[in-house]
């Protein structure tokens, strides 16, 4: 039976990874959490398993966040077995499709990146948001959008430049709904990871290792998704209150001005 008495939170992109992880804390704090990922497969189920043991329940909810037509349908999934979504984090993303000179970047690999990592951000907010607004809400719990963009939001990587514009798009698109969405009482943030070891990383992760031990990163180390996780959680718990519109640079210092 849907309960409306609880947090409840979306968490795209949740079958490995950063949003795996966001999956396990949200659980962990108490949040029924639905997993998203483009299908339902042996890596969506063992996910789903693995935030049930953190006692939490947890569902499957299989659908690609790139087709926009599929939004309403990820969204009743998750609200008709949980109860009333109060969370949404949009990190499912995706990376360039070839790593290389920017004057060899495809627009297929130029939309992949936007459709994954700023359209369906800018969408499934909509109509998570939609949604939001026209249920009756508790005051009791804390209602927010948690965006997980990326360091290449604000650094430049001309290896995989159409990358960074996605990202950089997705953190304008957490800017302009915090703006509309603050009078609805809902707080939007954005989490810009920088280094973080997962399969996304998995073809650089020697070389990213020994660049953030040289340095490249405050504290010397690449992160891991549980940090990422702790993170979403503190702010999709509204243990920070008073805030919407921020960005947290989740890299280890990766971005810090020095000299
Ligand atoms: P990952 O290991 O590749 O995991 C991404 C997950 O998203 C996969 O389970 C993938 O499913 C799913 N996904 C991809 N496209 C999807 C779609 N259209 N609909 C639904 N699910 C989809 O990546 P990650 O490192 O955990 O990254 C998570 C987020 O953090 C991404 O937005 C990424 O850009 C961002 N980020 C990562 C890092 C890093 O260092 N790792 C740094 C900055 C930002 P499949 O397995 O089926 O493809």
């Amino acid at each position: 039976m849907a309960d409306a008495s609880r947090q409840v939170a979306l968490v795209t992109g949740a079958g490995r990874g950063i949003g795996l992880a966001i999956a396990k804390a949200l659980g962990a704090a108490g949040f029924a959490v639905a997993l998203n990922d483009l299908a339902v497969g042996s890596e969506l189920t063992r996910a789903v398993e693995s935030v049930r043991e953190t006692g939490a329940e947890a569902i499957a909810v299989a659908g690609d966040v790139a087709d926009l037509s599929k939004h309403e349908q990820i969204l009743r999934a998750a609200s008709d077995v949980l109860g009333p979504l109060t969370t949404l984090v949009n990190n499912a993303g995706v990376g360039v499709l070839s790593r290389g000179d920017l004057l060899d970047v495809t627009e297929e690999s130029y939309d992949h990146c936007m459709a994954v990592n700023a359209k369906a951000h800018f969408f499934l907010t909509q109509a998570f948001a939609r949604s939001v607004i026209h249920v009756e809400r508790s005051a009791d719990l804390f209602y927010s959008i948690v965006n997980v963009t990326s360091s290449n939001a604000v650094a430049a990587a001309a290896q995989r430049g159409e990358y960074c514009a996605s990202k950089a798009a997705a953190a304008m698109i957490s800017k302009v709904f915090a703006t509309r969405l603050g009078q609805e009482g809902i707080a939007v943030f954005d989490v810009q990871p920088g280094l973080i070891e997962t399969e996304m990383t998995a073809p650089v992760k020697d070389s990213y290792r020994k660049r953030a031990e040289a340095g490249l990163t405050l504290f010397p180390r690449l992160g891991q998704p549980a940090e990422i996780g702790m993170i979403v959680r503190t702010l999709a718990t509204g243990a920070l209150p008073y805030m919407t519109g921020q960005v947290l640079s989740a890299d280890g210092g990766l971005l810090l001005p020095r000299y």
